[in-house]
């Protein structure tokens, strides 16, 4: 599939629910949440349709996550079914953490990914500091992190990519600490600036950090970056090498990077079965109504086509943008 600007549509994002056990200062508000109803959600089944039918469209990778899609029972033996549809190259997940080391019947929520054909697993990790993990997330939750990372890494990920939001005033510190961990635990360390997202109050000029001062503060510990363009995963992440170790560290800039959008190949489905062409722009479509009102595969595939016929050059995130929906209801 492409799009009116010459996009090439080949990655899904499937998030499978709005709920999570965190609540990070930039994505969800501490207070009740009025989660989606069950019956609102879509079944695993009617996501694999999803998903079967974007695979005769050209989507070849999937990304599972939520709100925390850990928390949903039954989330190995769905993406065993996504890795196992002709088409689907690769299948990853995104997750906090805090409950791949969680063990049923003597085996690790991540292995059990890893057995299911689970190629990727990456991990939000914005402080190594526990006061600090638990003012950004809400939850004293960073010793169960640690775990689950060291089970991501014993269960035999392909790759594991720790993400960290930069906060100003806060990851600044961090940085020596975080670049030194990604690396011991052979993990690629990502720094994912602020979007406005949500409508949290910290979502504010003063807590933005960008990724090119970012940068300059990776390099006080690290010297001089190589820029490495030609190192790519599937989004648009930006990638450089720490010459003295051969490390990599990415740079995910939504706000200041302006060439952000230009090789966008993303879909994002949402747990409520809106097909949404981007993350920031108001434009989604029900195809919880379609799926529900008994469509043919053909009629699916020519809502996805429709979409993508739909999706804008690039977000809006910069035209201070009022987000209709939260991150935790769209998918990150
Ligand atoms: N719960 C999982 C997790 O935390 O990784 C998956 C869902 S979470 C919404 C996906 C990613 O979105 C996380 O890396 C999170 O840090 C990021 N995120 C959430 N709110 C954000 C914001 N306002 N700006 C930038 N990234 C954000
Ligand atoms: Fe939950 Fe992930 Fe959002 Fe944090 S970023 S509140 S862990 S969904």
């Amino acid at each position: 599939m492409e799009d009116s600007f010459g996009h090439h549509i080949s990655y899904l994002r499937v998030s499978v629910t709005d709920r999570c056990n965190e609540r990070c200062r930039y994505c969800m508000p501490e207070e009740e949440q009025p989660w989606f109803a069950k019956e609102d959600t879509l079944t695993y089944e009617e996501m694999t349709r999803v998903v079967r039918v974007g695979a005769t469209l050209g989507i070849k990778r999937i990304r599972v996550t939520g709100g925390e899609p850990l928390t949903r029972p039954g989330i190995a033996g769905f993406c065993g079914e996504l890795t196992q549809i002709p088409g689907i190259e690769g299948v990853g997940i995104s997750t906090n953490g805090t409950l791949l080391a969680k063990t049923e019947g003597g085996t690790t929520l991540a292995e059990k990914l890893v057995k299911a054909g689970v190629r990727t697993a990456n991990v939000s990790l914005d402080s190594l500091d526990r006061a600090t993990y638990q003012r950004t997330t809400s939850r004293d939750l960073l010793p169960r992190v640690l775990e689950g990372i060291d089970a991501a890494i014993d269960a035999g990920f392909d790759s594991i990519r720790l993400n960290c939001v930069l906060m100003k005033g806060q990851t600044e510190r961090e940085l020596p600490a975080l670049i030194d961990f990604a690396r011991r635990k052979n993990a690629l360390l990502r720094f994912i600036e602020l979007m406005p997202v949500s409508t949290q109050d910290v979502l504010s000029e003063d807590n933005f950090l960008p990724i090119a001062t970012a940068k300059q503060l990776v390099e006080q510990t690290t010297g001089p970056l190589i820029a490495e363009p030609d190192f790519k995963t599937n989004g648009p992440a930006v990638y450089h090498r720490v010459p003295a170790s051969g490390q990599r560290v990415g740079f995910i800039g939504a706000m200041t990077n302006l060439h952000f959008c230009e090789n966008c190949n993303k879909l994002r489905l949402t747990c409520d079965g809106k097909l949404r062409p981007c993350l920031g722009s108001y434009l989604e479509f029900d195809l919880r109504a379609v799926l529900r009102g008994g469509c043919t595969d053909a009629e699916l595939a020519a809502f996805f086509q429709n979409v993508v016929a739909r999706k804008p050059k690039e977000h809006d995130f910069r035209d201070n943008y009022q987000p209709n929906r939260k991150m935790i209801a769209i998918g990150g």
